[in-house]
Formats: C-alpha cells, sequence, structure tokens
C-alpha cells in the first residue's frame, strides 16, 4: 500500500480555508495567491500600505485581476506555507459598522427580514415588540446586537470562526463574550501548546509596535478587520491583519487614537483597547 504523495497544489485545496464572508466572494489565485472580490476600498488601502510600517503584518498585494468578467484584488494566501493548518479569525474592534451605514439606517431605515430571522435564531427575545411586528430589523441594529451578544463591546475584539487541522470547523460563537469563554476556545485552539501560544504573543506585540507608528492607521477608521491566526504541528505560528473592506480614511487634518471609547462622530474603532486585551487574554492562556 502506497501513500502517494499529495502535491503542494493539492494540499492547498485541501486545506484552504474561508472563516467569514460570502462564499463566492475568494477564488484559487496562481502561485500561492488567492483572489477576493473587488472593492475600491480594499484596494485603495493596499496601495497606501505598500509604504507604511504595516506591510511586514498584510497579505502580499499584487494588484487587478479580471476572471471570467469579474474583477478581483491578488494577494497571498497566507495559508499556503502551513502543513495542515489550524485557521482563527478574529474580528478587531468595538465596533464593527461604519459611522455612515448608522446615519443612513437613521435617515432611511430598511428593515430586513434575513437578518430578523438571524437574530430570533440566536435570541428569540432579541428584537423589540416594533421589530417582531414587522419581522424586520435593520444592519446597524443588527450589528449592534452581536457586538453586545459577543466580547465586541467588553473586549474589543470577537472570535468569529475556527478551523482545526483535524477538520473542526466552529463559526458558532455569535455568544461567546466573556475574558474566560475566550480563553477557553484559545486553549482548545491552540492544544495548550506553549509555544505556540508564546510565538502568537510575541507576533501581536510586533503588530502592537507597529500600528502606534502606523501612518496609515493613524488616519484610518479600522472597521469589520480581522487577525489571522495560523499554526501548525511544526511549530510555526503566525498572525496577519486582513479584510479592509471597511477600512475608511477619515478627514484630513483628523487623528484617530484607536484606545478611547466611541461617540458617534469622533470615527473612534477601539483597535489597540481591543488589541491590548486580545494580548492579556492569551497570556492568561499561556499562565493559567
Ligand atoms: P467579512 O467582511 O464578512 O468578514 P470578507 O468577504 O471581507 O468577509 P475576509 O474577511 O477578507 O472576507 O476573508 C474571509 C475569510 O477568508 C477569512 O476569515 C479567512 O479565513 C480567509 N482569508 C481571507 N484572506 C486570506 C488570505 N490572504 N490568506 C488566507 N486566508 C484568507
Ligand atoms: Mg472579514
Ligand atoms: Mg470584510
Amino acid at each position: 500500500f502506497v501513500h502517494w504523495p499529495l502535491s503542494a497544489a493539492h494540499k492547498r485545496k485541501l486545506s484552504w480555508v474561508q472563516l467569514a464572508g460570502h462564499k463566492g466572494n475568494f477564488k484559487a489565485g496562481d502561485e500561492g495567491t488567492i483572489l477576493k472580490k473587488f472593492s475600491e476600498n480594499e484596494m485603495q488601502c493596499f496601495e497606501k500600505l505598500t509604504d507604511d510600517t504595516l506591510l511586514p503584518f498584510v497579505p502580499g498585494y499584487y494588484g487587478v485581476v479580471k476572471k471570467e468578467g469579474e474583477s478581483f484584488l491578488r494577494m497571498t494566501d497566507l495559508l499556503a506555507n502551513f502543513d495542515l493548518p489550524n485557521v482563527m479569525d478574529c474580528k478587531m474592534g468595538a465596533r464593527t459598522y461604519l459611522e455612515e451605514e448608522l446615519v443612513r439606517a437613521r435617515e432611511r431605515p430598511k428593515p430586513r427580514e434575513d437578518l430578523y430571522n438571524k437574530m430570533v435564531e440566536v435570541d428569540s427575545d432579541g428584537p423589540t415588540p416594533q421589530e417582531h411586528s414587522q419581522r424586520g430589523i435593520t444592519k446597524p441594529r443588527y450589528m449592534q446586537w452581536r457586538e453586545t451578544m459577543s466580547s465586541t463591546n467588553t473586549l474589543g475584539f470577537r472570535i468569529e470562526g475556527t478551523k482545526k487541522s483535524d477538520g473542526t470547523c466552529r463559526t458558532d460563537f455569535k455568544k461567546t463574550r466573556s475574558k474566560q469563554a475566550v480563553i477557553q476556545v484559545f486553549k482548545d485552539f491552540t492544544g495548550g501548546d506553549i509555544n505556540i501560544t508564546k510565538s502568537y504573543l510575541s507576533r501581536l506585540m510586533a503588530i502592537q509596535q507597529a500600528l502606534k507608528t502606523s501612518e496609515f492607521f493613524k488616519r484610518h477608521e479600522v472597521i469589520g478587520s480581522s487577525l489571522l491566526f495560523i499554526h501548525d504541528h511544526t511549530g510555526k505560528a503566525e498572525v496577519w491583519i486582513i479584510d479592509f473592506g471597511k477600512t475608511t480614511a477619515i478627514p484630513e487634518g483628523m487623528m484617530l487614537k484607536h484606545d478611547i471609547p466611541w461617540q458617534e462622530g469622533n470615527r473612534e474603532d477601539g483597535y489597540l483597547w481591543g488589541l491590548e486585551n486580545l494580548i492579556q487574554t492569551l497570556e492568561s492562556v499561556s499562565t493559567e
């Protein structure tokens, strides 16, 4: 009986995983790259990041590609150099919707039945009596509700999904809220491996340092961006900053601190506050 060696490309196909977003948003690219559905906003972020201190922590960007009449952003497949990777998507920040989405929903509320159904699925008492009677919920209202159910409001980040090398995939973290609950997810994810946890911690601290000197970061409201954690059995462990779909430039002359509370109009996202909490949470994983 012969184990036919899997080609690198085939292995990659087997282990590629998408922990968030619509399934149709990604395609395989050539030579260790992936294609993400084009967004003008995200393209501009990638272009501005080419001469920023954050560059070593974001996927390599190789421009816009047309395929079957659709446009995509071509970027490094961060999983390509791992052998049967474990992957976690952590959505950063104390707020997950743009201020402009809030304004729009206030001016022209568009109650959605799909979001109503999603809320009821998790908590049948979630909707207000009015929302129950119209069987609809606006997008920012749904996003705000998700923030209160998860650790977004309390810790400034939340776990969106995990996939482990044994194939188990979890995206059922909508109610993972307390620090203890988050610690448990990380323990399960790292299999309690101290060295992996330490590698993750040093990478997070390097990201923290880079953020503090980044010109890009000072001038952008970073909403809905994630840290992607990846490790495998060889002991390799990396963290990358991904998803700039909702990362938006703030007006000229304005500067964000990223670690003070949000009040409508100040555009603050709580990213650095969340990152500090994430680091402290991982420190508890390695000591408790
Ligand atoms: P959403 O806004 O709902 O989070 P999205 O369409 O903007 O989704 P992303 O968040 O950028 O998509 O990516 C979705 C998932 O795809 C991530 O959670 C991750 O699992 C995977 N992914 C994204 N970019 C990469 C990459 N460069 N390398 C490897 N995996 C990636
Ligand atoms: Mg995302
Ligand atoms: Mg996105």
